[in-house]
């Protein structure tokens, strides 16, 4: 590690609380997994066979830790909800097998893959890279993590999120494609996963446009909610 001095420190601080405890869960890269529920991948224009799980990342600046106040970000006016599980690595390793991928799970959080959906549409329709639809500042609200020891492994239960009150999204996680040992097994064929990875795991069906003044509640169950004002 070098000892000389920054030339400025940066402002992103890429940590998340975990739930019951004093510590935080540094952050080392955020993955997502796209069209991992079959009626949101109607929902876009695809049909939901299954073929292998594909991803996408968000720079970390992307994370807003705890939710709160974010702003519309710049350059669209389509900005899309996605409420998903995500999924915190606690150990490293590279192909790993799906009985040993939950051993790799340190918790589980509630975090919004918010979309460009109008930037994503015109790369999608180009054939280039989704980046400038997926990350961006603020594009990734996450709660704090609760830890797989406190809540289980989670495969089934209620996701759902509220817009000024009313229900947009709602599913049920055991409806996902790619279950979460499948989805660690996977992409540790082609990534040397890291603790202190995130795995946003895909969205039920029900995305659809926020504007400002905007009130977000996301829920997973058995995990703490999301809260998300957009202005
Ligand atoms: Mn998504």
């Amino acid at each position: 590690m070098s000892t000389k001095r920054l030339t400025f420190e940066l402002k992103i601080a890429p940590r998340v609380s975990v739930n019951d405890d004093e510590c935080e869960f540094p952050v080392n890269r955020v993955f997502c997994v796209g069209r991992n529920y079959a009626e949101h991948a109607r929902e876009m224009g695809n049909d939901p066979e299954r073929d292998p799980p594909f991803f996408f990342l968000k720079s970390l600046d992307a994370l807003v830790p705890g939710g709160g106040a974010i702003k519309y970000p710049r350059a669209t006016n389509d900005l899309h909800h996605e409420i998903e599980m995500v999924v915190a690595l606690g150990r490293s390793g590279s192909d790993i097998s799906q009985s040993e991928a939950l051993d790799h799970v340190y918790g589980y959080a509630v975090g919004l893959d918010l979309t460009r959906r109008d930037l994503q549409a015109q790369a999608k329709k180009m054939n280039r890279p989704w980046d400038f639809g997926k990350s961006f500042e603020q594009g990734a609200p996450i709660t704090g993590i609760t830890r797989a020891s406190a809540c289980g492994h989670l495969s089934t239960g209620e996701i759902s999120l509220t817009v000024n009150g009313k229900v947009r999204q709602m599913g049920n996680l055991e409806e996902m494609i790619w279950d979460v040992p499948e989805i660690i097994c996977f992409l540790s064929k082609f990534y040397q996963l890291e603790a202190g990875d995130l795995i946003f795991t895909g969205t039920p069906a029900g995305v659809g446009p926020l504007q400002r003044g905007d009130k977000l509640v996301g829920h997973v169950s058995g995990l703490s909610t999301l809260s998300v004002d957009i202005f």
